[in-house]
């Protein structure tokens, strides 16, 4: 999907000027709430009938931002028993499937409290637990089985199945524990859960992917007399941090969709996608300003205040952030202004860790002591994943803005909430 420069590009960086060069140094998260909807939308609006787009939470959960989603987006998916609270907390509405490698008797008993449409099962023993479970409330749970396939997956970043990994059933075993299945007083066997592939970024891959899931579906359902009413295809769809003008065409996957899998479906049933970081991450930016610059060994530093206690993505990925300089005209100090000029550059953060980088390489014209640097697509895995107690440094502001401009901090959007 062709990324176009946006025009609130320009009310971000009006943001940012009104925000820095204050006594203390800026560090924020800025999340556009209409370019989220806006993006959103335009996947829904491409979809084909016979699929559905939940969201998936783990990206990034908090509640004004995934619940911008609420009437956009079919349901949410939640990885943990915290996950179904706060979906239900956004939307009383809207359909959650839970799913997650280690389910408690205690998560799983609330999640079938508070209502959800299915439950991912990753095991046999998880099977026949949710069914007693499910039997002591008099209920018949409807369950997808996770399946681990077998055999090689299309190019991506992280594997959750095709190999060795905590998750689903393998393949080979699927079989045997679909006959528990239709034995089990508590499950109703409703379909098949992949999730096999993280930050795929080509459309045929993840097509190719998708009709591999139908074909077993196809040949289980078959051989039980099986009646699926969904094929959850997972996440997994990536974001090109690379060359963030070069994303996933999402609107030629849809059209695949439409002509390639709908054939191989079966009657009736809906093909769901659970995603996160492509709808979440482009609705996002962190923003962190220039405390130091230096040069060590030959290499040129940019140390900012914040980092990857903040803003994990990089350094969990290893990649290099792309950004951009938000030039800031204060400046306070009675001297010369320390900077870098047309040079590369490695940009850290305040952590006591050399690992705390968020880029390298990087070229530049010129940053000095003062500037912001803004790290655009840092909406999925950005706050969510970062451990942002270690050194006890501040936490970043999180700003939200909307078609009505910047609204208050989150701790204020909340507090209005709950009014
Ligand atoms: C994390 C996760 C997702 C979302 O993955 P993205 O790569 O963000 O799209 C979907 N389903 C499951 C089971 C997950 O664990």
């Amino acid at each position: 999907m062709k990324q176009v420069i946006d025009p609130r590009t320009e009310r971000l960086d009006r943001k940012i000027k009104l925000l820095a060069g204050g006594p203390e140094p800026l560090c924020a998260y800025l999340y556009d709430l209409t370019e989220l909807r806006r993006h959103a939308r335009r996947l829904m609006a491409a979809l084909p009938s016979f699929c559905e787009l939940f969201y998936a939470l783990k990206a990034n959960s908090e509640a004004p931002f995934a619940g911008a989603l609420a009437g956009i987006v079919h349901g949410y998916e939640a990885a943990s028993a915290g996950e179904v609270r706060i979906a239900r907390s956004l939307s009383s509405q809207l359909p959650v499937v839970f799913g997650g490698p280690v389910k408690t008797d205690a998560a799983l008993e609330e999640a079938l409290s508070l209502g959800v449409r299915h439950i991912h099962v990753e095991s046999r023993h998880e099977l026949i637990r949710l069914s007693l479970i499910a039997q002591r409330s008099g209920m018949v749970v409807p369950v997808l089985l996770r399946v681990n396939v077998s055999g090689t997956l299309p190019d991506a970043t992280l594997f959750m199945a095709g190999g060795q990994t905590q998750f689903g059933i393998d393949e080979q075993l699927v079989p045997e524990v679909i006959e528990e299945a239709l034995l089990l007083k508590g499950i109703r066997l409703d379909g098949f859960h992949f999730h096999s592939v993280s930050n795929n970024l080509n459309e045929e891959r993840h097509l190719e992917l998708v009709r591999h899931y139908c074909g077993l579906v196809k040949a289980w359902a078959t051989r039980f007399g099986l009646e699926i009413r969904y094929v959850n295809s997972g996440g997994g769809i990536g974001v090109n941090y690379a060359d963030l003008t070069r994303q996933f065409d999402w609107e030629r996957f849809a059209e695949g969709l439409d002509k390639r899998i709908r054939p191989l479906m079966p009657d009736g049933a809906k093909l769901m996608f659970e995603c996160g970081r492509f709808i979440a991450a482009s609705s996002g930016a962190y923003a962190a300003e220039v405390v130091d610059v230096k040069s060590s060994h030959g290499n040129d530093f940019v140390l900012l205040r914040g980092g990857t206690h903040h803003f994990r993505l990089p350094a969990s990925w290893g990649h290099s952030h792309p950004f951009r300089i938000v030039p800031i005209d204060s400046w306070s100090y009675p001297y010369a202004r320390p900077e870098h000029v047309s040079t590369h550059v490695t940009v850290v953060g305040e952590l006591c860790t050399p690992k705390d980088r968020l880029a390298k390489e990087a070229f530049i014209e010129r940053v000095r002591v003062g500037d912001v640097l803004l790290f655009p697509y840092a909406g999925a895995y950005g706050w969510a994943i970062s451990h942002r107690e270690f050194l006890s440094h501040p936490h970043p502001l999180h700003l939200y803005a909307d078609d009505n401009g910047w609204l208050g901090t989150k701790q204020e959007l909340e507090e209005e909430n709950a009014k």
